[in-house]
């Protein structure tokens, strides 16, 4: 099954591709990851981007991205976190590959904002935290690992108003380029899971 799940950022499409894909057992790419991983050479191109708010040129994104899905764990399957996020993004992964399910995680942009800078995240296991609704035991250590918690450069209010305005304006049509199926991101963690779950035809 080879599923996309778009949001705004925030939405907690990230944490939700994480439990289904751990439950599904297949991989989940998120483009965010694969770009904050890149190789030292592509690093320096891609900070200035990603530190502004603004979007990875498409040929450049592509290339990150086609290079993770030839690996033979994607060949059955998996979830796409963050890819496409404009028209022209879609239509090449319509020439890739063929896209099962798109499931739209809601929320408003108000809350989309404070969940983004309250948000802290492991830097050893990935886990992700809300220093105000969710915060770790420890401030500044993963509960799980007892990884270092860091902020993302872009999780700022200034960088998340440009990636929220450019959701909207480039993002929101590929829902309509797919038929997408809404779930309300704004209930808890478990509940969010159960709804995608039940829209894939699992049950949960
Ligand atoms: P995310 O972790 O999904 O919020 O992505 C963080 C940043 O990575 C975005 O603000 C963009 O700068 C960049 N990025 C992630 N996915 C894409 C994509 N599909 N196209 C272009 N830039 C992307």
């Amino acid at each position: 099954m080879k599923l996309l799940f778009v949001g705004v950022q925030g939405s907690g499409k990230g944490t939700q591709a994480k439990v289904i894909s751990a439950k599904l057992e297949m991989p989940h790419i998120s483009t965010g990851d694969l770009l904050r991983g890149a190789t030292q050479e592509l690093k320096k191109e891609i900070d200035s981007y990603i530190i502004n708010g603004k979007l990875v040129p498409d040929e450049l994104m592509l290339r990150v991205l086609n290079s993770r899905l030839s690996l033979e764990d994607c060949a059955k399957g998996f979830i796409l976190d963050g890819y496409p996020r404009n028209i022209a993004q879609a239509r090449k992964l319509d020439e890739i590959t063929f896209i099962d399910k798109v499931i739209e995680i809601v929320i408003s942009d108000e809350e989309a904002l404070v969940r983004a800078i309250y948000r802290v995240t492991c830097s050893k296991c990935g886990e992700g935290y809300n220093t105000k609704t969710n915060p770790p035991k420890r401030i500044g250590v993963c509960d799980k690992c007892n990884g270092v918690l860091t902020k993302r450069a872009d999780d700022n209010e200034q960088a998340m108003r440009k990636r929220i305005e450019i959701y909207h304006k480039e993002t929101e049509p590929i829902l309509k380029h797919y038929k997408s199926v809404k779930v309300n991101g704004e209930q808890k963690i478990e509940k969010v899971t159960r709804d995608i779950l039940r829209v894939l035809g699992i049950g949960g």
